[in-house]
């Protein structure tokens, strides 16, 4: 829809140029702007607390890191790009000669105009990051660091959307929110989960769905070690990221391969992308999977981290991401939440001859339906093979009819109770 593309967009530049990582204000201030949005509980977990086999680090909050040269003139400045600074560094002031400021200086020789995202978060450290062209014309002497940042006892910072069905089986959308300075990892992820939220407060629905937005590694972990005594009964699962560029959709199964998140998104990704397998490596997916949690839960992307020229650098840029693409991933989640509300395999309650169909008022519910032909076929069908033996891809093969009509039809004869899933 145009009102989302703009709601995307919005909270995409709103979001850019603020000082992320996996603590400190620039995350706090993210899930302020993104509980402008939706209602957004907020989540403070103490630094050094254990999370499962980690430890929530000490908070890090960057004021203002500047590299000047000899002359006094600017070299870098995160005033102008917060990717400057590799995030985590130690507070620093002091004159360094250039040889050895060069060991703590990051470019990219083959990508010479790009500035690279690195990070120390676990490790005590500092450095630079700047464009391969301008590390190429320092000239020698001695250059002056101010590296203005906290770094001490705080607390690392997620959020949470509980939007409650009327089963407790529970999707879970999951999404991070530390990187700086970067579109598609990883704001369009955020905007993409931002849309799927308002889609569930919009009505009540069947399934439960539960939105988070944390750090990396270390914010789902902490959420995880946080549920591990009474984990919530996650039905499904997507991670979601990268969802901004003009790539094909490339979707991830969960550890587990054969989940009906898996099988769904298998069918709604064919002819939009591809389908991978499992490997442990990636986003969240690698700790919700965890065979201590085993969760079924897939992750969502286009172009797939390091694997385009922009990945991890300052061309990840606002221009870089659309959001008319952010919204046509969300509308695939959400025809993945159509079948997960249907139930992926239903089963006809009324099996014995045909169910009157009539008297039931059906043809109205299908309503926006312009062939009732069709409709009424897709109602024969789903009714014939919902057996609990074939899913609803299987039986939209079968009719030769299109999921969406057929998930129509499913939904239809669940409100009237002659089908469950
Ligand atoms: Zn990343």
């Amino acid at each position: 829809m145009p009102g989302d593309e703009k709601m995307v967009g919005t909270l995409m530049a709103d979001l850019f140029p603020l000082s992320r990582s996996i603590t400190g204000d620039g995350t706090r201030a993210t899930l302020r702007r993104i509980g402008a949005e939706i209602p957004l509980d907020v989540y403070e977990v103490p630094s050094g607390a254990p999370v499962l086999d980690w430890t929530v680090p000490d908070e890090w909050n960057l004021h203002r890191a500047v590299l000047r040269d000899p002359a006094g003139e600017m070299v870098v400045d995160t005033a102008d790009n917060n990717l400057h600074v590799v995030n985590y560094s130690e507070p620093v002031r002091g004159e360094f000669d250039l040889a050895e400021l060069s060991l703590r200086l990051y470019s990219l020789p083959d990508r010479p105009t790009l500035i690279p995202y690195r990070t120390s978060y676990y490790h005590r450290t500092w450095g630079f990051c700047l464009s391969d062209e301008r590390r190429a014309v320092l000239g020698r002497g001695r250059y002056q660091v101010d590296i203005d940042v906290s770094l001490g006892p705080g607390a690392l910072t997620y959020g949470e959307l509980l939007v409650p069905g009327r089963v407790p089986d529970e999707v879970l959308v999951s999404t991070h929110v530390c990187h700086p300075n970067m579109a598609n990892d990883n704001l369009t992820g955020i905007a993409a989960a931002v849309t799927l939220a308002c889609w569930a407060l919009r009505d009540m629905r069947r399934l439960t769905y539960r939105f988070l937005f944390v750090p990396a590694t270390i914010g789902a972990l902490a959420w995880l070690a946080a549920h591990k005594e009474a984990l919530p009964p996650i039905a499904h699962g997507l991670v979601l990221t990268g969802l901004g560029d003009t790539g094909p959709l490339v979707y991830k199964r969960s550890r587990r391969g054969d989940a009906p998140v898996d099988q769904a998104m298998t069918y709604l990704v064919r002819g939009r992308g591809t389908t991978v397998d499992w490997y442990p490596y990636g986003y969240d997916e690698r700790q919700y999977c965890s065979p201590g949690f085993d969760l079924p839960v897939g992750r969502l992307t286009r172009a797939v981290h390091g694997t385009y020229p922009e990945y991890h650098t300052s061309g990840d840029n606002l221009s870089f991401v659309r959001p008319e693409q952010v919204v046509a991933a969300a509308d695939v989640v959400l025809e993945l939440f159509d079948i997960l509300e249907t139930g992926l395999v239903p089963r006809n309650l009324s099996p014995y001859g045909e169910p009157q169909l009539g008297r039931r008022d059906l043809y109205r519910r299908m309503g926006g339906t312009a062939n009732l032909k069709s409709a009424e076929m897709a109602y024969l069908w789903v009714l014939s093979l919902a057996d609990g033996g074939h899913d609803l891809m299987e039986i939209a093969g079968r009719a030769g009819l299109p999921l969406p009509t057929i998930v129509m039809a499913a939904q239809a004869l669940r409100a009237v109770g002659l089908l469950d899933g």
